[in-house]
């Protein structure tokens, strides 16, 4: 399959899941060896955004589902993606690694706001850009927000590290035992099979700007550095 070349500019999105080793709240030793991983990548030149996300502390559909305000939950689910951030911001900075977190909600102690221009000048500079609270609004998904500040940006290849599975299959592999991965595929392929994998509006965000993608595993040895050394890891998925 085309895997890229050695990109120049990343954006990696880590679920909240990733985070918590599947549990509530940050697993430390989980966040450390994502930031060594991270670490690794900067230093071979490789600028790297991250967008993260916050399902190990809430969803904002599940909240609704519990009787809460949607649009409330989905803040709440915003602000969840922030401690992640400060977490792996500090994890990455014990490497050595400036660190920059730029949330979409403002908080100006913890964090500088998303300018996208600065961004691009802080990973210029080699510096880790951390991206918080999604696109600040509700109903969005960090998926989503991955693509478009991948676009916004001018990443050429989207990082999609999964919790549980190691990359797109042909059927859900938890209940099809001839379900197979796929090494490489379209957008179009993706939806036209109803294969879930990120959410649509990223995919369409993908397709449509030519912007490729690559899903893989969080799990396995430094499969991070592996997938940003076109190693032949997880699936890709090109327009
Ligand atoms: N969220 C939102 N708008 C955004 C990004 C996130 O409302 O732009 C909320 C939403 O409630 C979501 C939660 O934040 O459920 C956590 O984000 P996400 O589910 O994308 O995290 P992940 O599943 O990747 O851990």
């Amino acid at each position: 399959s085309p895997r890229p070349e050695r990109p120049r500019r990343v954006v990696l999105k880590l679920s909240g899941e990733v985070f918590g080793g599947g549990a509530v709240g940050v697993d430390p030793d989980v966040v450390q060896g994502i930031a060594r991983q991270i670490a690794t990548v900067t230093r071979r030149g490789v600028q790297v955004a991250v967008v993260v996300g916050g399902g190990n502390f809430f969803r904002g559909a599940e909240l609704q589902k519990r009787g809460m305000d949607r649009n409330r939950a989905d803040y709440m689910g915003m602000l969840g993606t922030v401690m992640n951030c400060l977490a792996l911001q500090d994890f990455l900075e014990k490497e050595g690694i400036e660190t920059r977190v730029q949330t979409a909600i403002t908080m100006a102690q913890v964090a500088e706001p998303y300018i996208p221009l600065r961004a691009i000048r802080h990973l210029e500079k080699g510096r880790v850009v951390i991206f918080g609270a999604g696109a600040g609004m509700p109903y969005f998904s960090t998926d989503t927000v991955t693509a478009q500040r991948a676009l916004e940006i001018h990443a050429d290849l989207v990082l999609m590290s999964k919790n549980g599975v190691d990359g797109v299959y042909t059927a859900d592999p938890r209940t099809d035992p001839d379900a197979r991965k796929i090494d490489h595929i379209t957008f179009a392929g993706v939806l036209q099979k109803g294969l879930r994998v990120a959410d649509q509006a990223a995919f369409s965000l993908c397709e449509e700007n030519n912007l490729p993608m690559l899903v893989f595993g969080a799990q396995g040895d430094e499969t991070i550095v592996r997938a940003v050394s076109g190693e032949k890891i997880g699936t890709l998925i090109t327009a």
